[in-house]
């Protein structure tokens, strides 16, 4: 698998360092009435199979923060893009 870096052009995998799912958001209640929302957030992933975005650190490269859409059947690259803008 290789992964096209924006900055950097198309790149072997080990070159990178995998994060995580890109899809969850941090809840933004720090309550108790929103633990199952922390749990959720802390220990909680969906196994898709088709494109799935996951986030990926370009470790040996420029260390920008990546977000990839990523087909789970196949491996295909379906798209790259920065993490966050200005990255
Ligand atoms: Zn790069």
């Amino acid at each position: 698998m290789r992964i096209k870096c924006p900055y950097c052009g198309e790149r072997a995998l080990e070159e990178f360092t995998y994060r995580g799912d890109a899809t969850v958001t941090r809840p933004e209640s720090l309550d108790a009435s929103a633990t199952d929302a922390w749990v959720d957030y802390v220990y909680l992933r969906d196994n898709p199979a088709g494109p799935h975005k996951e986030h990926w650190h370009h470790s040996a490269g420029c260390h920008a923060w990546l977000v990839v859409t990523r087909d789970t059947r196949t491996h295909e690259i379906l798209a790259v893009e920065f993490a966050r803008e200005g990255s």
